[in-house]
């Protein structure tokens, strides 16, 4: 989606945004919009609360060459200092909540309800959702699958509190994950040996070229933190299948999760989490083993480096932090770059960055 920013048809795109009646936002701070903090101006941020926006944001975008990007939660990004030209598209509040779809296999009007859902926005709050589940896990008891429509905004921390505690089994590994569902999705988001592409049943995007589309997640080539849905495809809400199980052993497993992480990861400064994806290859000499990024970083020495105001984390090899009120991306990038080449000339390996440097 890149291509030439706002830059001479400014005012026209306005215009056309405005006729379209898409709520947006002129040179919002990139900073206030991502976990790291860091950030320049986005030139056009914009917030559809409805399909109709959506679809009109994307038509836009196309018909005026935009540079374009899809912002979720900000919990993987680097925004640079300079900022982002062209448009920014952020789902609004509108596409946070959920929609129950019942027990797998009911008869229960599915494809009518997830349409309404999808074209109406007739999803329920969040806040509701532990009730209902409880709801039919005490009529259809344990070993119950149901599934639930999930818009792309919902916070995924929030979505795994409340199907945990009404006894769903599926997402306790997502507890400390701050990623909005549409993030989670594209980027397969996962820990402690769970992953997105566990639960996800079915995706729905939607883009300028082909309007709304649904994928299953046979077609969505879900890997290791990433997924195959293309570029240009702003994921709208997905179908998300839980299982009914042991509340108690359901509840301890997401605590066992939230607690390794306070433990191990520097979750008081703000970051967007696991600087380099882990490598496939062994370092040269080092036999079979295969160690993972943060023990290779470690090994490197990067728990003393500090740059401006950021660093790697005395805690966690593999995390930059933001140790300053204000800091660059430049300096995010430069200790990356360091890393990369120091574990290349001493290693031998290549480390691949798992946050996305925009
Ligand atoms: C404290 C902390 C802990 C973390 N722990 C983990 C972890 O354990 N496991 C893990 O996998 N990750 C972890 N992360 C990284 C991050 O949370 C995940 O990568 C997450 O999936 C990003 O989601 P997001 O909504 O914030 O997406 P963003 O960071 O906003 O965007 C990430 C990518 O998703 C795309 N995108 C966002 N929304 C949509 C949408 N609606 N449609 C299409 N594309 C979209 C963006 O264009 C971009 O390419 C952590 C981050 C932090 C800060």
């Amino acid at each position: 989606m890149d291509s030439p920013g706002l830059g001479t048809v400014r005012s026209e795109v306005i215009e056309h945004m405005k006729s379209r009646e898409i709520p947006f936002f002129r040179n919002t701070a990139g900073a206030t919009l991502c976990t790291l903090g860091i950030g320049g101006p986005l030139e056009l941020l914009c917030v559809p609360n409805s399909l109709h926006q959506v679809t009109a944001a994307l038509e836009i975008s196309v018909e005026h060459c935009l540079s374009t990007r899809i912002l979720g939660g900000g919990s993987n990004v680097l925004i640079p200092d300079e900022g982002l030209p062209g448009l920014t598209i952020q789902l609004g509040k509108a596409f946070a909540g959920f929609c129950l779809l019942g027990p797998v296999g009911a008869d229960y009007g599915r494809s009518d309800t997830i349409k309404d859902c999808l074209h109406n926005g007739t999803c329920a709050p969040l806040k509701q959702l532990q009730a209902e589940l409880q709801g039919i896990r005490a009529s259809m008891g344990e070993g119950t699958e149901v599934e639930i429509l999930v818009p792309g905004s919902t916070p995924l921390m929030s979505l795994s509190r409340q199907t945990v505690l009404a006894g769903f089994s599926g997402l306790e590994f997502a507890a400390g994950i701050p990623a909005s569902l549409g993030g989670a999705i594209r980027m397969n988001a996962g820990a402690h040996g769970g992953q997105m592409s566990d639960v996800v049943t079915e995706v729905f995007s939607v883009s300028a070229e082909h309007g709304l589309r649904q994928f299953s997640t046979e077609t969505l080539g879900f890997a290791y933190r990433q997924c195959s849905l293309p570029a240009e495809e702003l994921v709208l809400a997905s179908v998300l299948r839980l299982k009914a199980d042991d509340v108690e052993v359901i509840k301890q497993r997401r605590t066992s999760c939230l607690s390794y992480r306070k433990k191990t990861q520097p979750l008081s400064l703000p970051s967007a989490g696991s600087v380099f994806r882990n490598p496939v290859q062994a370092p040269t000499g080092s036999g079979d083993e295969v160690p993972t990024a943060a023990e290779l970083l470690d090994r490197l020495g990067v728990k003393s480096w500090v740059l401006g105001g950021v660093r790697f984390s005395e805690m966690h090899a593999n995390w930059i932090v933001r140790t300053a009120e204000v800091a660059k991306a430049s300096d995010v990038r430069e200790l990356i770059k360091r890393a990369q080449a120091e574990a290349e000339s001493a290693y031998d390996v290549r480390l691949q960055s798992e946050i996305l440097l925009w």
